[in-house]
C-alpha cells in the first residue's frame, strides 16, 4: 500500500493540475484522472499501424517499409538483404520496360494425389492467393544494360521457393529459348529444393535443367547463376551451382544440407560463417559477392566481357551447318 501512495505522490497524478482542465465526466471523475495509462509503462505498439516498419533480422532496428522499398530491400543500417520477390527482382535487374514474361500460364498438377495436413491442390491455392503468381519462378525476355537476356528469377513466398514441374520446365524452356536464340541465360535463385509434394518428378527437374544447360554450354553461350538468400538443396545440386559465373548476394546462405543437419550427421564442429556466401567466395565455389543495389551494373559489365567473347568465338570458328 505505502509503494502505491508513493508512486502516484511521484507521478503527480493528484496534485498537478492539467495545463488545460478537461471537462468533468457525468460519473464526477475528471478525464484526467483517467488518465493514468499515459505512465503505466505499457507499449504503445497498437498505436503504430502494421505493416509500415519492419524489423531488420539481423541488426533489430526497425526500418521504414518504404525506406526498405527504395533500398531494394536492403537494410539501409546494417546492409542486411532481406529476400526480394521474383517482380521486384526483375524490375530491379531489367531495363525499363524490356521484361517479356513467357510461360506465364504453366500451372502445376496434383499428379501423386498429394494429402498430408493440407492437400497439395489447397497448398498451391494458397500461394497463388498469397503471392498472385501461379508458380515459385518468372521467366522471361529482358535487357540488361542493353544485352538481351533470357531471365528467370524465383520466388522464396511461393512454397519455399521450391522446384516442381512447373519451376523446371519453366527454367528449361527459358534455357533452351537462350540457345536457339544466342542469348545468354541468367538465372537468380532463392529456393528450399525440389518440392516434395511431386516426389520424384520434382527431382527430374534437376537433370533436365542440367541437360538443357549442356546445350548452352555447348553452343558457347553464358550462364550466370545469382544465388540469394536462401538457396538450397535440389536447386542448389543442379543449375544453381553450375553456372559458368557464379554470383550471390551478401550474406546469402547457401547449401545442399542445412548446418544443422550436417551437424548432427557429422557431430563435428562447422567453422565461422559456414553455408554462406561470403565462406564459399573464400572456398571457390562463387565467383563474387555483390551488393544488390550494384547487381545490374555488375552483371551488365560481366554480359559485356562474355558477349565480346561469344561473338569473336562464332567469327573465329563459324557455324558448319
Ligand atoms: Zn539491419
Amino acid at each position: 500500500m505505502t509503494t502505491t501512495s508513493f508512486t502516484k505522490k511521484t507521478l503527480g497524478l493528484e496534485t498537478v493540475e492539467p495545463a488545460v482542465t478537461p471537462p468533468p465526466s457525468s460519473t464526477g471523475e475528471t478525464t484526467f484522472t483517467k488518465k493514468p495509462k499515459i505512465s503505466n509503462g505499457k507499449s504503445k505498439k497498437r498505436d503504430i499501424p502494421e505493416g509500415l516498419w519492419v524489423k531488420c533480422k539481423k541488426c533489430a532496428n526497425l526500418v521504414y517499409d518504404k525506406e526498405l522499398d527504395e533500398s531494394l530491400k536492403v537494410c539501409p543500417r546494417c546492409q542486411y538483404h532481406f529476400q526480394l520477390g521474383a517482380r521486384d527482382r526483375i524490375q530491379s535487374l531489367a531495363d525499363a520496360g524490356s521484361f517479356v514474361e513467357l510461360d506465364a500460364n504453366l500451372v502445376s498438377v496434383d499428379i501423386l494425389g498429394f494429402a498430408g495436413t493440407a492437400s497439395y491442390i489447397s497448398k498451391l491455392a494458397d500461394n497463388q492467393k498469397k503471392t498472385g503468381e501461379k508458380d515459385a519462378v518468372i521467366t522471361g525476355l529482358a535487357k540488361i544494360g542493353g544485352h538481351p537476356v533470357a531471365l528467370a528469377c524465383m520466388d522464396f513466398s511461393f512454397i519455399g521457393g521450391s522446384m516442381g514441374s512447373v519451376v523446371g520446365e519453366k527454367i528449361t524452356r527459358l534455357i533452351e529459348r537462350g540457345t536457339a536464340d544466342q542469348l545468354p541465360v541468367i538465372v537468380v535463385s532463392t529456393s528450399g529444393g525440389a518440392r516434395m509434394y511431386e516426389g520424384m518428378f520434382s527431382l527430374m527437374q534437376m537433370a533436365k535443367t542440367c541437360g538443357a544447360l549442356a546445350y548452352l554450354a555447348a553452343a558457347r553461350i553464358p550462364y550466370i547463376s545469382v544465388l540469394t538468400h536462401n538457396t538450397y538443396a535440389g536447386v542448389m545440386a543442379s543449375y544453381a551451382s553450375v553456372g559458368d559465373l557464379i554470383l550471390a548476394e551478401p550474406g546469402a546462405e547457401i547449401g545442399f544440407a542445412g548446418a544443422r543437419v550436417i551437424k548432427d550427421t557429422t557431430q563435428a564442429e562447422l567453422p565461422a560463417g559456414f553455408q554462406t556466401a561470403e565462406f564459399l567466395l573464400e572456398h571457390g565455389l562463387i565467383d563474387a559477392v555483390i551488393h544488390r543495389k550494384d547487381l545490374k551494373k555488375q552483371l551488365a559489365e560481366y554480359l559485356d566481357f562474355l558477349m565480346a567473347a561469344h561473338h569473336k568465338d562464332k567469327e573465329a570458328a563459324p557455324a558448319t551447318a
